[in-house]
């Protein structure tokens, strides 16, 4: 029998519905392909007795509660003393983990304060859980053949923990056997229309293999999972699946490994030795932003213009004023002149311009909010396209560079 999980995310927050509680959807998946089995998600207030009657529930029907939230120093942070309440134990000082965030102020510059200190103060008992990227240890404690793991609210942090820490524990201790995944990352197709395409390949997987579908904005990473006793014929199945899978989705797959999307275009364009410049409107050089996120990147990406203003349009990238005054900045014709002209500025072998209404003012009615062009231009094909993404600034932003950089993307790939 597979062991049970239960997880309960702790914060006012999430109640005022301040917060969406993406920590227990995150690690449901996460247990999930481990084979270990969320029975129930639990979101509590701040409050005492709602934390100690969770907790008191929970061990009746599960081997794994993961806790989130409330784990930091200040007061409306209860998680801590709760634990030590409900197993019946004082709160003492940690020295391992003391040493740890003493280490972690020293390299940081900061001063240690008492408040600080006191996250280094765990239940007599409990086993500290190294967080590498925050200040909160995680904590661990075991009764009557339950496991609590608590983790602090911050979701990176939580993460970090997990997959450092608490996932490779579990699947010692709960998983028999191997795991191998394979994944398969894509952009410009939607989650709903991949699940079509891949539907009657995944009706037929075999029973110790699973498919998680794990989107993100504007792409989604496909997790093939194999449990089994040999490793070796674990990779031979997969490998078999996969080999099945990817024409089915060939044009939309942009890695066969866990990197970005920004990581792969670098690739693609180290490769043919290729080089790149952006004009950037509505999107304020976040495309970018992107593409020097990537070590390394100088060796293919020139630079940018952020040309936000009519005149800057005109000036620095030469855009034809007519064109500009006749058709307005969001339109097929200015993205393309904008894509041909960083081109030629640059002297670079790629040119890429974005522009359009990110919102929330602006629309008028044919231009709604969320109307993005976005063009391309290299020696031998120059083309623009338009979207109609989202209501929200800042996604539609987010958007942009990213249906910008797959357009690329796939104009270097065969
Ligand atoms: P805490 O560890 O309770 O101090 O939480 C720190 C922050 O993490 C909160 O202010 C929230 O922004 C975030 N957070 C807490 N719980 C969750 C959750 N279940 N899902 C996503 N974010 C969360
Ligand atoms: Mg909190």
């Amino acid at each position: 029998m597979s062991a049970k999980a239960e997880i309960i995310t702790i914060g006012d927050e999430i109640l005022y519905g301040q917060t969406l509680d993406t920590n227990s959807h995150w690690i449901s998946g996460e247990l999930d392909q481990l084979g270990i089995k969320v029975i129930r998600k639990t979101t509590i207030p701040d409050l005492e007795n709602h934390i100690l009657a969770a907790f008191a529930e929970a061990e009746t029907r599960a081997d794994i509660i993961l806790i989130t939230g409330g784990l930091g120093p200040t007061n409306d942070d209860l998680t801590k003393p709760c634990l030590a309440k409900y197993f019946g134990v004082e709160l003492e000082m940690n020295e391992e983990a003391l040493t740890e965030l003493t280490e972690l102020y020293a390299r940081s510059g900061w001063e240690l304060s008492e408040l600080n200190r006191g996250q280094a103060i765990q239940p007599v008992g409990a086993a500290k859980i190294t967080n590498e990227l925050g200040t909160a240890p995680g904590i661990w404690l075991e009764q009557n053949d339950t496991i609590f793991i608590s983790m602090p609210g911050v979701p990176f942090e939580m993460k970090g923990i997990m997959e450092k820490e608490v996932l490779p524990k579990l699947k010692a201790r709960f998983v028999t056997g191997n795991i191998h995944h394979r994944i398969l990352k894509t952009g410009g197709i939607a989650e709903s229309t991949l699940a079509e395409k891949l539907e009657s390949w995944e009706a037929n997987l075999p029973s110790h293999m699973k498919l998680a579908y794990l989107p993100s904005l504007a792409q989604v990473k496909l997790r093939l999972t194999a449990i089994g006793e040999d490793l070796k014929q674990l990779e031979i199945d997969a490998d078999e699946q996969i080999q099945k899978c990817i024409p089915l989705i060939q044009k939309y797959i942009y890695a066969t490994e866990n990197i970005s999307l920004e990581e792969r275009v670098g690739q693609l364009l180290r490769e043919q030795g290729k080089t790149i410049s952006c004009a950037e409107s509505c999107t304020g050089g976040y495309l970018s932003h992107l593409f020097t996120t990537i070590p390394g990147s100088s060796d293919y990406f020139q630079g940018s213009y952020v040309a936000y203003s009519y005149e800057i349009k005109e000036k620095a990238l030469k855009v034809d004023h007519k064109l500009l005054t006749e058709k307005g900045a969001v339109s097929e014709e200015v993205v393309i002149q904008m894509a041909r002209n960083i081109r030629k500025v640059f002297n670079t072998d790629i040119g890429v311009s974005l522009s359009g209404i990110a919102g929330p003012g602006g629309a008028t009615p044919d231009k709604p909010v969320g109307t993005i062009w976005i063009a391309y231009s290299d020696a031998n094909n120059t083309f623009a396209k338009k979207f109609i993404f989202a209501k929200d600034r800042k996604l539609n932003i987010q958007l942009s560079a990213i249906v910008a950089l797959n357009i690329v993307r796939r104009n270097l790939m065969p």
